[in-house]
C-alpha cells in the first residue's frame, strides 16, 4: 500500500489543489489531502470549514481522505503510515522554498517528498487570488468549484455583516 499525503493550507481549496491531487490519485494507493492547523496562522476559513470543502472537492475520488494535522508534518506521516510527501511546483519561486523544506523532511525522518508540476492551466493560481478576487465580487468560477464559490460568497457576506 502506497500512502501519500498533499498537505497545505487550503484556504480555500482551488481547481489548482484538485488537480495535484487526482493526479497523485493515480499514482499512488491512497491520498491523503491533510489540512495544516496551525494556530498561529489563522486563514479565512476555519480547518472543520477547509475540511469540509476538501472533501465536497474530493468525493469522487475514492483513494482520497482528508484530514488535519498541526505540529510536524513528518510525525503526521509517521503516525499514519506515510512515506511521501507530494507536493507542487509552480513557478520557479516556490523552488527555493521547497527545496529547503523537503531536504528538511528528509533529514528529520526519512520521509522523501515528490514534486509534481503544475498544470499549466493553474500555475497563477493561488488561494490568496481567489480570496482577493471572491473578497472584490469578482468572478472566481473558473477557480474553484461552484460549492467554495458558494462558501466564499457566505463567508464575505457574513464579514460584511458583522
Ligand atoms: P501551503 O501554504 O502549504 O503552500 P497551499 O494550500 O497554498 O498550502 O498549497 C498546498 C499544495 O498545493 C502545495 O504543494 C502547492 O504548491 C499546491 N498548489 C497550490 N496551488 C496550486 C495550483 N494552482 N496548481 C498546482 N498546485 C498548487
Amino acid at each position: 500500500m502506497r500512502r501519500v499525503v498533499c498537505p497545505g493550507s487550503f484556504d480555500p481549496v482551488t481547481f489548482g489543489h484538485i488537480d495535484i491531487i487526482g493526479r497523485a490519485a493515480k499514482q499512488y494507493d491512497e491520498v491523503v489531502a491533510a489540512v495544516l492547523n496551525n494556530v498561529n496562522k489563522r486563514g479565512l476559513f476555519t480547518v472543520p470549514e477547509k475540511l469540509d470543502m476538501l472533501r465536497a472537492s474530493t468525493a469522487d475520488l475514492d483513494n482520497v481522505r482528508v484530514s488535519e494535522f498541526d505540529g510536524l508534518l513528518v510525525d503526521f506521516c509517521r503516525a499514519n503510515g506515510i512515506e511521501t510527501i507530494v507536493r507542487s511546483l509552480r513557478s520557479v519561486s516556490d523552488f527555493d522554498y521547497e527545496l529547503q523544506i523537503a531536504q528538511m523532511n528528509f533529514r528529520l525522518s526519512g520521509v522523501e517528498t515528490v514534486f509534481m508540476t503544475a498544470n499549466p492551466q493553474y500555475s497563477f493560481l493561488s488561494s490568496s487570488l481567489v480570496r482577493e478576487i471572491a473578497q472584490h465580487g469578482g468572478d472566481v468560477s473558473s477557480l474553484v468549484t461552484p460549492y467554495v464559490q458558494g462558501r466564499l460568497r457566505d463567508k464575505y457576506e457574513e464579514r460584511a455583516g458583522a
